[in-house]
């Protein structure tokens, strides 16, 4: 029979077939670990998601409604585009990305803001 070892620290493991680990120590440390990364990588997302939230913001601010916003200066700033909270498809089948409330449309080089969650955003 293959000697199974723990997942947390190693060791051989003996007894049952379908231990993963030597003790409870070690099962409780591996869950402890899984559940602080999914923790971390949870909340890198939200704070690019908070930071993309107030670029947005800032530019529904500084821009005429309906203009074009340069895509360039908000990446500078940090705006990460392939991080939004929704996608919605309008008539014509093209995507319209929301941040929390704030919509846009992407462009090649700029965004055009949704209208109607301007009011929202201000
Ligand atoms: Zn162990």
């Amino acid at each position: 029979m293959e000697n199974k070892c723990c997942m947390q620290c190693g060791s051989p493991i003996k007894g049952r077939r379908d231990k993963k680990f030597c003790d409870d120590h070690c099962r409780n440390n591996y869950n402890n670990q899984l559940h602080l990364n999914t923790t971390m990588m949870m909340r890198q997302v939200h704070h690019i998601l908070r930071k993309n939230r107030r670029i947005l913001e800032k530019a529904a601010l500084n821009h005429p409604e309906g203009a074009p916003i340069p895509l360039e200066p908000l990446l500078e700033e940090g705006f990460l585009p392939g991080y939004h909270t929704k996608v919605n498809l309008d008539a014509e089948g093209k995507p319209q990305y929301f941040c929390y409330e704030i919509g846009f449309r992407m462009f090649e080089n700029h965004i055009i803001l949704l209208q109607n969650t301007l009011a929202k955003a201000a």
